[in-house]
């Protein structure tokens, strides 16, 4: 009977244990099936952030900052100059041109073939015709003479004679007055694309290296993009910038700046102008009001440079013309020298509008900017290496 109630007894301590054992397995198996596995995921999915709305946004896009803010920088602190490109270096299309022509004049005699093979060469180099026949005429005349004999004698000449045409228009020095309150103004005109505003930005860091303190002015108001390039340029060269919404005045813009340049004790205001307009305003009547304004006291006009870009050869020459007839121009900043342009530009540029052609672009970098030397020019222009 007691074997009986003891046996009762730990059968039911046995099916106590086991049914313990079930019950806590289940448990377990519930917990653990929300990191586990559905249903639960769809519902915690959606509450997970989606990657592109992490609160990376503010800090990625902070705050605009006001223009003033940026139009000023605190401590202007300019990228050291680098050394500048020599034309040698650069004056690949240049060179190219004309080595065919000065190998076959080293060769000897003057003959037909000898004059048709340079002046292809010249016309080729986009000195044009007009300015081809001049320099001709003139060899001719010197062989004639007996001045003149053989090829190397000829190539000398030449050399001579595109040296003394390109000397003959003036001084090529920028013209900085430099008179106390009254700052300087350097105007920029020629149409878009042809590096205005690039040339701006090499000029201001140059001038800034020079110890003068410049300000931009931003009168390309044709695009958006023109003055925000420029105001890029301001920060790079710590220069100072006044610029204005797309299809502001120009003029406007050109005010401000010489009143601010004035205010601030500025040395020198370099100024963008648009080669297009909004309004069905004459561009010359545009660029006239522009040199006006900006020469309104206490402003100092003393540089209206032409940019013109090399690579365009001749078509350069007709737009020169209408800018020259529209404000008295200068001096020429010729661009893009570096690339397939054929340089003979410089020569019918100075020709035919009596302009001297002050600076050359030879390359997009901020040192990429040099004086025009025409002896380095002709030096160039007449290798053959
Ligand atoms: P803008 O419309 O007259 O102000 O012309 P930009 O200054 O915007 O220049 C137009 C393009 O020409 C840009 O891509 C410049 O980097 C480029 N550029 C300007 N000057 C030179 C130069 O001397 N050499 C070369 N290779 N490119 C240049």
């Amino acid at each position: 009977m007691i074997g009986t109630l003891i046996i009762i007894v730990v059968a039911v301590a046995v099916l106590a244990v086991a049914l313990g054992g079930i019950a806590l397995t289940r448990s377990r198996r519930r917990s653990g099936g929300a990191t586990a596995a559905p249903p639960s995921a769809p519902t915690t999915a959606p509450t997970k952030p989606p990657p592109q709305a992490t609160p990376a946004a503010p800090v990625a896009t902070p705050p605009a900052t006001p223009p003033a803010e940026r139009e000023a920088p605190a401590e202007p602190e300019a990228e050291p100059l680098g050394a500048p490109p020599s034309y040698r270096s650069r004056l690949g299309g240049v060179r190219g041109l004309f080595s065919g022509a000065v190998a076959a004049l080293r060769a000897g005699r003057i003959d037909e073939t000898t004059w048709e093979s340079l002046e292809e060469a010249l016309i080729r180099a986009d000195v044009g015709v007009t300015t081809t026949g001049v320099l001709l005429d003139e060899l001719r005349a010197k062989v004639q003479t007996k001045e003149i004999s053989g090829g190397d004698d000829l190539l000398q000449a030449l050399g001579t004679s595109i040296r003394q045409l390109l000397d003959s228009v003036g001084s090529r020095a920028l013209r900085f007055d430099g008179r106390a309150d009254h700052p300087d103004v350097w105007l920029f005109v020629g149409v878009n694309g042809v590096g205005k505003t690039t040339t701006i930005g090499k000029l201001a860091r140059r001038q800034s290296a020079a110890g003068q303190s410049v300000l931009l002015a931003a009168g390309d108001t044709f695009r958006a993009a023109a003055a925000d390039q420029l105001a890029m340029w301001a920060e790079r060269t710590g220069t100072d910038i006044v610029r204005g919404a797309e299809g502001a005045d120009p003029s406007a813009i050109v005010f401000d700046a010489v009143q601010r340049a004035a205010a601030r004790k500025n040395d020198l205001v370099l100024a963008d102008t648009a080669g297009r307009l909004h309004t069905k305003v004459n561009l010359v009547e545009e660029l006239k009001k522009i040199r006006r304004i900006a020469d309104r006291d206490p402003g100092n006009v003393t540089e209206v440079l032409l940019v013109l870009d090399a690579t365009t050869g001749q078509n350069g020459l007709t737009q020169a013309r209408q800018f020259a007839d529209a404000v008295d121009v200068t001096g020429v900043v010729l661009t893009k020298l570096d690339g397939t342009a054929k340089g003979g530009i410089v020569i019918a540029v100075e020709r035919e509008l009596f302009v001297p052609v002050k600076l050359v672009g030879l390359g997009e970098g901020p040192d990429d900017l040099v004086d025009f030397d025409s002896e380095a020019f002709v030096d160039a222009l007449l290798a053959v290496d």
